[in-house]
């Protein structure tokens, strides 16, 4: 069995063993919800509906094992985000209803830390807030639009910091913080949720391969299992699957961790146990203090695969990993030069419309939730406990959200898809480097945003 190489997965190997797979008796049951794929989206899927109506029959079914994919790779932070902005929320949905996803966002990242104690999964459930840097004067821009954007709708809480005030980076001009944002470890989390949906009587069957998803029916390769309703809960891996390899787009993002830090450096460079930090470059990059004061920092940059292709080879890309920590230490010199102890990366499923959906169709039974990009981790709980609620028809005030819709954007046949995407991914850097030179948005900026939804 192949294992990712991410630091979480590392300090839980002794918790790996992958589940039984499906077994022919799971084959003849008449099952309420069968769900493809045990990560977050999955179980908190499982979990909503099991709260819902405990008595229902739950499958959910996992090609490696619960947390093999992004769920269990990430970075760990569990933020408000949402892969679409503010603003962009009020041009679709109106005020009222864009407001309302940001409340619930910022509502889950308490809610995420409350169920994993209510289950009494020990994640290091931390909210020490984030930290976002600017080092170049169009940084500041962008940090004092961001305030202003907040102020604008009166929800979000961002403040500005005066360098002194914040984080130690050479060249700093100052940040913003933002208090909702707290931290996890992702496997620890993802491995206590499967086992929270087998104590409250659902079905994880692992090393089972779904191949299509079909009205009220899901094929694996261990044979057909029927449900009144089937979800698809395979984020990035959808592209894996039959008829579904246009819905989200796979893109990776790589992470390295280094070594435990000593409380020295910690001190110096002002980062409290828990906290997270980015900074206001156009290529996302996130970072945070682990609880065992590592940092575990990771970007985007790496290529994308022509078809929506995944390999486990894909993980790790060595001139991403070395520019991964060449980044770390430009941001934070006191650091030294600490063993770079993992390198790994996953795969984020892209919308094309990069809006994140929660989708269920009452004819086919066929549900959908995901198009998180890098948001999932608090996100995933919101979506999948509203597709809970859409499944079992709980009126609650979640299947009101701008979340939920009737239709899901397909991207572009190749090559289109993979021209269009390595423009963003190029343009990215390219933007970054002449907009720190000029200090001014750029054209190649400008195009960027609007590829990526902006
Ligand atoms: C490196 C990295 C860093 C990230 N950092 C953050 C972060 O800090 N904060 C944040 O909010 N988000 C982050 N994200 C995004 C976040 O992790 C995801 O949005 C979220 O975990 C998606 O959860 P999911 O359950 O929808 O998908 P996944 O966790 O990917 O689950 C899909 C599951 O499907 C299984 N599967 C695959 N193919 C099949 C098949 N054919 N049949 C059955 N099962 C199958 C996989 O094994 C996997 O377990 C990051 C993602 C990556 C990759």
């Amino acid at each position: 069995m192949h294992h990712p190489t991410s630091l979480w997965h590392d300090q839980i190997r002794h918790d790996l063993t992958p589940r039984e797979p499906l077994t022919s008796h799971d084959n003849s049951v008449s099952w309420d919800v069968v769900i493809a794929g045990a990560g977050f989206t999955g179980l908190w899927t499982a979990l909503g509906v099991l709260t819902n109506n405990p008595e229902a029959k739950v499958l959910v079914l996992d090609k490696y094992y619960a947390g093999f994919g992004a769920s269990g790779r990430n970075g760990g932070w569990v933020s408000a985000l949402f892969p679409t902005e503010t603003a962009g929320l009020v041009k679709r949905h109106g005020l009222d209803k864009a407001l309302a996803m940001r409340r619930e966002m910022i509502a889950a990242v308490d809610s995420v830390g409350e169920w994993a104690k209510t289950l009494d999964i020990d994640c290091g459930y931390t909210k020490a807030g984030t930290t976002v840097m600017a080092r170049k004067p169009i940084e500041v821009t962008r940090a004092n639009a961001s305030i202003a954007e907040t102020r604008k709708y009166g929800v979000d809480s961002l403040t500005w910091r005066e360098p002194g005030e914040t984080l130690n980076s050479p060249g700093l001009l100052g940040a913003t913080f933002n208090p909702n944002t707290a931290t996890i470890h992702p496997a620890k989390l993802v491995r206590g949720l499967a086992r929270a949906v087998e104590a409250m009587g659902g079905v994880v069957r692992e090393q089972t391969t779904v191949t299509k998803i079909s009205p009220r029916q899901v094929t694996t390769d261990r044979g057909v299992v029927r449900g009144h309703a089937v979800v698809d809960a395979l984020e990035a891996y959808r592209a894996t699957v039959s008829g579904r390899k246009r819905v989200t787009l796979p893109l990776y993002s790589l992470m390295i961790a280094t070594e435990p830090l000593p409380e020295t450096v910690w001190d110096d460079i002002g980062l409290a146990p828990g906290e997270t930090f980015s900074d206001y470059r156009r290529l996302i990059i996130y970072g945070q203090r682990t609880s065992d004061n590592r940092f575990a920092f990771g970007g985007r940059g790496a290529p994308y695969h022509f078809g929506s292709t995944i390999k486990h080879s894909y993980d790790t890309v060595g001139r991403v990993h070395e520019a991964l920590t060449d980044t770390l230490t430009d941001l934070f010199p006191q650091m030294g030069t600490p063993a770079i102890t993992h390198r790994w990366g996953g795969p984020l499923g892209i919308p094309r419309d990069w809006h994140a959906r929660v989708v269920f169709n009452t004819t086919t039974g066929i549900g959908i939730a995901g198009g998180y990009v890098g948001d999932g981790v608090g996100l995933s709980q919101v979506a999948g406990f509203t597709l809970a609620d859409l499944i079992t028809t709980t009126n609650s005030h979640r299947v009101d959200l701008p979340l939920v819709d009737t239709r899901w954007p397909q991207w572009e046949p190749e090559p289109l898809r993979y021209l269009g995407t390595m423009v963003g991914i190029i343009g990215t850097s390219i933007a970054d480097a002449r907009e720190s030179k000029t200090n001014k948005p750029s054209l190649v900026g400008r195009i960027v945003d609007g590829l990526t939804g902006h």
